[in-house]
């Protein structure tokens, strides 16, 4: 995001840009903590408020380069504690991102991208198309703009996001470099100082990715799996296709093994009615992760207009944990949190907007078939 074309927005610049950014115009290295402890702990985005900056270079940064982010449309707090945004990037386009506190703890839940090109079966983001990419600064935005909802200046030992995952809009592996060098920033000590098992990836299952990923980052990986062989996943998550389960489970062990502190993967499980939820499919679940040193995260399906999956009741949910937790597995059903502001991903944008104007276009043919008939 750019809007004085000739400024720099350093927010766009990852750790080592910013360090060659403050040396190409002469500055020391050092400068480059400097300001992200201003922009990220302080919430100054100021330049002239910058004050260990000499005025030159006060005065250098102003003329020359801003801070810029998303700007916020819409911030809804549920009756639970939630708070969720929309979140505007420019061209009509807007994303969201969600907040949870619990139990002493605040998930910030981060956006990756305009819609997602995966399209799976189940989901809101999927429904609306994709539309691009987002930048360094509209992603690491997002974390600044919650932090800042705390209050600004912060209070000294304030530490208010205390986990982020990428599971907002997008596929964040999609998006790699962006989200890599966002994750840089979320761990790095003058910025939000978050550990490797605070901060974490969920992903489709890209498996090329997943082996970059090892390469440049250790943040926790997150498997949105939802199905336990391929004829289901290649409805639900329609890249399993390309990548199924076998190379996926494959490199979800490369991942692990390629760092040495015994970690366990998450898998996510979204349960949806008479479609993933039955007895039989827990026990295929089972048996396909019988190796993994894993939890499994049960989703129930939130529901939304477009569409017609809906979610199991309750003892199906419970049942279907029971029978993961007989067979071993630490299993975990997520709570449905922000119902009232329909908190779940992709929802608020979907109301806002459908961007693939779907509804609209099934109504005229509906309506076309009639005049015809
Ligand atoms: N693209 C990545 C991350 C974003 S999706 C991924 O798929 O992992 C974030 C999470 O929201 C995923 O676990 C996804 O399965 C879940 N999700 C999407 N639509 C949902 C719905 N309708 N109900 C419940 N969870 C949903
Ligand atoms: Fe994309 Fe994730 Fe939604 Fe699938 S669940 S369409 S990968 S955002």
């Amino acid at each position: 995001m750019n809007s004085i074309v000739d400024k720099k927005n350093l927010l766009d610049l990852s750790y080592d840009e910013t360090i060659q950014f403050f040396e190409s115009i002469g500055e020391k290295s050092f400068r480059a903590n400097q300001l992200l402890k201003w922009i990220h702990q302080n919430g100054v985005t100021d330049f002239h408020k910058m004050s260990n900056f000499s005025k030159l270079l006060r005065n250098y940064l102003s003329d020359n380069c801003i801070i810029e982010y998303p700007k916020i449309l819409l911030a809804e707090n549920s009756e639970d504690g939630t708070k969720k945004w929309l979140l505007s990037v420019g061209d009509n386009q807007s994303i969201e991102m969600v907040l949870i506190p619990d139990k002493g703890r605040n998930t910030l839940c981060v956006s990756s991208q305009v819609g997602c090109v995966v399209n799976c079966s189940f989901c809101a983001t999927g429904k609306q198309g994709f539309s691009r990419n987002l930048s360094l600064s509209e992603i690491i935005g997002q974390v600044l703009i919650a932090e800042n909802s705390f209050g600004v200046p912060r209070k000294a030992d304030n530490k208010n996001i205390t986990n982020i995952v990428m599971m907002g809009m997008g596929e964040p592996l999609l998006n790699f470099d962006n989200v890599v060098n966002a994750m840089k920033i979320m761990r790095h000590h003058s910025a939000y100082n978050l550990s490797k098992r605070k901060v974490t990836l969920s992903t489709s299952g890209l498996v090329p990715e997943i082996d970059k990923l090892s390469k440049v980052s250790d943040v926790s990986l997150t498997i949105s799996l939802h199905a336990p062989n391929n004829d289901l996943r290649n409805v639900l998550v329609p890249i399993n296709k390309k990548y199924p389960l076998k190379e996926l489970l494959d490199a979800v062990k490369r991942y692990v093994d390629s760092f040495n502190d015994r970690r366990v993967t998450t898998f996510e499980y979204i349960l949806i009615n008479d479609v993933n939820d039955s007895l039989d499919t827990a026990s295929e679940l089972a048996d396909l992760l019988k190796d993994y040193p894993c939890k499994i995260n049960l989703i129930p399906f939130n529901e939304f207009n477009l569409s017609d999956y809906s979610k199991p009741s309750n003892n199906r949910i419970r049942a279907f944990k029971d029978h993961l937790v007989n067979k071993g597995f630490i299993t975990t059903i997520r709570s449905t949190r922000g119902d009232d502001i329909m908190a779940a991903c992709g929802q608020l944008v979907g109301q806002v907007q459908d961007r693939t104007k779907r509804k609209e276009r099934l109504e005229k043919k509906v309506k076309t078939i009639e005049i015809n008939a």
